[in-house]
């Protein structure tokens, strides 16, 4: 199948140019001033007048839920959920059923990767075994010609010990720490952030502190042991200041912040309701500001989801007794657009490299540009349209989204993967 794609503004070679180009029937993506055709030579010809097109977007953060949770999401849902956001890669977290903790298991995730994923996933094995924060570490010798991803994400590694041979094992295998900081010393059951938010709902709180302890403890081991270091959904301020010094440094640490942290705060929880649960919490205004800060100095050079569905039974119910985690990947790309890009805050061209190129860069994959010749992995939003967020329509099983009746700007279109279409409304 070749396709030829006339009209479009297409962002190559770090800029916006108006050009056609062809999708060649090997998946290749090739620029027009390269080709010499007529219409009559392709199978079909696409029209993307007002579209722009964008390297298709990479998140490092999400949550499959198959093997072992399909009530909750499968592996064939969730993919196609993203693919409808505009991603054209995910990374998975382990908190499987089984855990993701040793071949046998990832060989058991992969799979159904294999058979039912519309994108590209990449799972992460845990770094103990169960994926428990504790206990006894994964077989990194056995997995590392496999795997170059480890999170324990839901707990933190609470041994400084474990954590350290947990690093020590990556460094030697090149392969990256991804971690959930989170010190269980500090917490107190609380569902929601330690202020504003846990006053107004009479709940224990969560504290900075819970995060910002395991984030500077595994910086400075990151340091020992020279092994690179990822950290998971930065919340508060602290943490950023962390990983700023930790940059100073020149460490070979990074850091990811989720659409829901930088555009929501704890003011804006408006009702007990399981779609403002998660963890970490939503932090106060102060954190927010840092978090939006942070991504506009470069600090923080990820933008990820986080995207964890549950059911219903598990989310529409009071805040103490929902499951932690919403889903947004839908529409993570039209948040931050509408949040930062309209609001002037960010350039599009920013948005690209927090949500396409730097988490390619960082963990060292295929992806993050679009190249001449190169297998075409894009996504093609219209950027005039806007969009109501119903997460009745969202094509995830997940339906529990803070965001729910929200209008945005920026409505993803079509969706490439490996020249393949993998999403496609309305074009
Ligand atoms: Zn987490």
């Amino acid at each position: 199948m070749t396709r030829l794609f006339k009209n479009g503004s297409v962002y190559y070679q770090n800029k916006f140019v108006d050009s056609d180009f062809l999708i060649d029937d090997e998946g290749n993506f090739i620029i027009a001033d390269k080709i010499d055709l007529l219409d009559d030579d392709v199978d079909e010809v696409i029209d993307c007048a007002g579209l722009t097109i964008m390297p298709g977007l990479v998140d490092v953060h999400t949550h499959l839920r198959e093997p072992g949770y399909t009530y909750k999401e499968t592996i064939k849902t969730a993919t196609y959920s993203a693919a409808k956001g505009g991603f054209t890669t995910i990374f998975a977290m382990p908190n499987l059923n089984p855990a993701c903790d040793s071949l046998e298991h990832l060989k058991m995730e992969q799979d159904i990767i294999d058979k039912d994923a519309c994108i590209h996933v990449y799972p992460i094995c845990s770094i103990t075994k169960g994926q428990k924060g504790r206990g006894e570490l994964v077989d990194f010798a056995s997995l590392h010609n496999e795997c170059f991803l480890y999170s324990d994400d839901g707990v933190g590694v609470q041994d400084e010990t474990l954590m350290k041979q947990a690093m020590e094992q990556c460094a030697k295998y090149n392969s990256v720490i991804i971690a959930h900081c989170e010190d269980e010393k500090e917490l107190k059951g609380g569902s929601l952030n330690e202020g504003i938010a846990s006053r107004r709902f009479n709940d224990p709180g969560i504290n900075n502190a819970s995060e910002y302890n395991e984030v500077i403890r595994d910086i400075e081991l990151a340091k020992q042991t020279n092994c690179q270091f990822h950290i998971c959904h930065i919340s508060c301020k602290e943490s950023v200041e962390a990983l700023r010094k930790a940059k100073q440094e020149g460490l070979n640490v990074s850091g990811e912040v989720t659409c829901h942290h930088l555009c929501l705060n704890e003011e804006d929880i408006d009702e007990d309701n399981g779609k403002w649960k998660m963890n970490p919490p939503l932090r106060s205004k102060d954190d927010q500001q840092a978090l939006i800060k942070a991504i506009q100095d470069g600090i923080i050079e990820v933008i990820c989801t986080d995207n964890a569905p549950h059911s219903k039974q598990e989310k529409d119910c009071p805040i103490k007794d929902a499951k932690m985690g919403i889903v947004s990947i839908e529409i993570a790309f039209s948040l931050i657009y509408t949040h930062f890009v309209k609001n002037k805050l960010l350039k599009l061209e920013d948005v690209i490299k927090l949500m396409s190129y730097n988490p390619c860069d960082i963990f060292g994959i295929d992806g993050g540009e679009i190249v001449n010749m190169e297998k075409a992995n894009l996504c093609f939003f219209d950027l005039n349209a806007n969009i109501r967020v119903d997460s009745k329509k969202f094509a995830s099983m997940g339906k529990s989204c803070p965001f729910d009746g929200k209008i945005l700007n920026g409505k993803c279109v079509m969706t490439i993967v490996d020249g393949n279409i993998a999403y496609r409304e309305g074009v």
